[in-house]
């Protein structure tokens, strides 16, 4: 490798939002993310929201009158 061409290659961790910590190689640090292999409903088999931008809420408030 050429010395001042490449990027600095951390071991770095990821960490989730759910809490999980994954130990990864990158060239950034501290890296955050919202979901992982750990808490996605993908593999955990759990029904989880992932409500963005207020679209599920909006879409109840819409619906609720006709309940009534
Ligand atoms: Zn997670």
């Amino acid at each position: 490798m050429k010395n001042d061409i490449h990027p600095d290659y951390f071991q770095t961790t990821v960490k989730c939002a759910c809490g999980n910590v994954v130990e990864v190689g990158s060239t950034k640090k501290d890296i955050r993310v919202e979901i992982c292999s750990k808490c996605h409903p993908f593999f955990t088999g759990k029904q989880k929201l992932v409500d963005t931008a207020g679209r599920i809420e909006r879409f109840r408030r819409k619906y609720a009158k006709f309940q009534k």
